[in-house]
């Protein structure tokens, strides 16, 4: 096959997505009160409404409707004043009731839009003229997004056992309902998107902005949040769609982007050997690399969807509206721009710790606890070493402060940090209890530098020739002479200065 960036030369790829997020932060199910949890024993948390017993009526989650809507304000939504659940009917084995309750051409939540920053490879610009170029030089493009509807998820399936001969290698399947009636909403996107890069950012944005509102913990890996990556592929300069492929519940962002590239390049290779695609569900094997078909499209009228009896229609009055509005925290794209406005963070760093709740709070404690100017350099500790490891705001803060002093090096400071680690330990103590902190003292540096630059005139007969690298031979000898208490950076400003004198 022939690789990706060759394929996108010929044709467009045309990609949307289908993200579903489990509101794993709620307390109860979508529409009875049995608890939502993953750790209890199997089938522990049931009740006659998730289970599907005859004449059990359900009742919806105020909290997963509040949910939902903050959802579809953070993405710029119109909130619809009145929707309805429908049900979808099927053989489901793992709900009960035959049919899963959703919405139906209503949803809570229509016609958002969430703004996509690409830069470096993969950023594309549109030739519908929506794409913007910021000062940085990286694109802005809106990636529309069709709805946000609420629908319950459905129950866990095992397979177990197996043996010579059985379908999947299994012999058993076991059920648990726990997850049976949990709180879903699903985002489709307009298909916006137009290579795999693409995606994987729009699904990273996506979990950012989810996981700052804390409607979830938007786990990939523990299935909290899953996509479906729809793409087709149309001539360049062609304006009609092609017919799409479904890859359905991809667990990671690599997987996605995996999966899109490869069906990009397979659907290219049989258009271009004359064959056409077919609308299937394909199923992407991380492991081999390659998509294979699961089964034909079945189309909404196969599910015989309808209008649910037992849930009257939802009317959303404003102030319930404001409310949802008033708990909406600061998003990740104005928390960026409050860090680069007001700490002068380079915008990527901003953007980074914008990104992540946890991380942002840690930075802003980090910042509060340190001198005035320090902000850059928490960000540098923050983005650059944290990660992996966990620190109080105030150790972070430590380690800030003593690395704006030039009192340690970057490399102590990684030290430091494992030192730190898992203590209440207060990194400005230990540095001097060990005799860690670096002389700043450039009187001091400037003897051991005159030292050095006097034996070692061969070096200094080379950077003269030119030989600009021999600088870093002298600043390793500098700071054996000080026995390491010396500052690198400081004795690289001297002894330039005196080389070039
Ligand atoms: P389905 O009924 O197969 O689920 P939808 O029309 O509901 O299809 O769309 C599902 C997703 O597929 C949406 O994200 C949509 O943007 C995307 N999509 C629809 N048509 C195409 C196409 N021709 N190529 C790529 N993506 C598409
Ligand atoms: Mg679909
Ligand atoms: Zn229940």
């Amino acid at each position: 096959m022939r690789r990706l960036a060759e394929v996108l030369r010929d044709w467009e790829a045309v990609i949307g997505l289908e993200v579903h997020t489990e509101l794993t932060t709620l307390e109860t199910k979508m529409f009875c009160g049995c608890r939502l949890s993953h750790d209890d024993e199997p089938n522990a948390n049931v009740c006659p409404v998730c289970l599907g017993m005859p004449g059990a009526l359900p009742v919806p989650n105020e909290r997963a409707i509040e949910s939902i809507v903050m959802a579809g304000i953070a993405t710029n939504c119109e909130i619809m004043r009145r929707s309805m659940f429908y049900r979808k009917h099927y053989f489901y084995p793992d709900m009960a009731k035959n049919f899963q309750t959703t919405q139906g051409p209503v949803a809570f939540c229509m016609h958002g839009r969430l703004d996509l920053e690409v830069s470096g490879i993969g950023a594309q610009e549109r030739p519908d003229g929506t794409t913007e170029r910021t000062a940085d030089g990286s694109y802005v493009t809106p990636i529309r997004i069709l709805r946000i509807h609420m629908e319950e998820d459905a129950a866990k399936m095992v397979h177990v056992g197996g043996g010579e001969g059985r379908i999947g290698g299994a012999s058993e399947s076991l059920v648990d309902y726990n997850r049976c009636g949990a709180p879903l909403i699903e985002l489709v996107t307009e298909p916006d998107l137009r290579t795999p890069e693409e995606a994987r950012l729009f699904m990273e944005r996506l979990r950012q902005t989810f996981l700052t509102l804390g409607i979830s913990d938007c786990s990939l890996e523990h299935g909290s949040m899953r996509c479906d990556g729809n793409v087709s592929l149309r001539r360049r300069g062609e304006t009609e769609l092609g017919t799409k492929t479904e890859m359905k519940n991809i667990n990671s962002l690599k997987s996605l982007h995996d999966a899109l590239e490869y069906e990009i390049c397979r659907q290219a290779e049989v258009l271009e050997g004359g064959g056409r695609v077919y609308q299937e569900t394909r199923h992407w094997e991380p492991s081999r690399r390659r998509t294979v078909a699961m089964r034909m499209k079945e189309t909404a009228d196969d599910y015989r969807m309808y209008p649910d009896p037992d849930l009257a229609p939802f009317d959303l009055s404003d102030e319930f509206v404001e409310r949802c509005r008033a708990r909406v925290p600061e998003l990740p794209d104005a928390k960026r721009d409050r860090y680069v406005g007001s700490f002068g963070l380079r915008r990527a760093d901003a953007a980074q710790i914008a990104g992540d709740p946890a991380v942002a709070a840690l930075f802003e404690g980090a910042v509060a606890a340190s001198r005035g100017g320090v902000a850059p350099t928490v960000a540098n500790v923050v983005v650059n070493l944290l990660p992996g490891h966990v620190l109080s705001a105030a150790q972070v803060s430590g380690l800030s402060n003593l690395l704006a002093d030039d009192a340690i090096t970057f490399a102590q400071a990684r030290e430091l940090l494992e030192i730190v680690e898992g203590t209440d330990a207060d990194p400005e103590r230990v540095v001097d209890e060990r005799g860690m902190r670096q002389s700043t003292d450039v009187g001091a540096l400037e003897t051991i530098v005159d030292e050095v630059l006097g034996r070692c005139a061969d070096q200094v007969r080379q950077y003269r020739d030119g030989n600009r690298k021999v600088v870093g031979f002298l600043v390793g000898q500098c700071m054996k002479a000080s026995k390491g208490t010396g500052n690198p950076k400081l004795f690289n400003q001297l002894l330039s200065q005196k080389l070039g004198e």
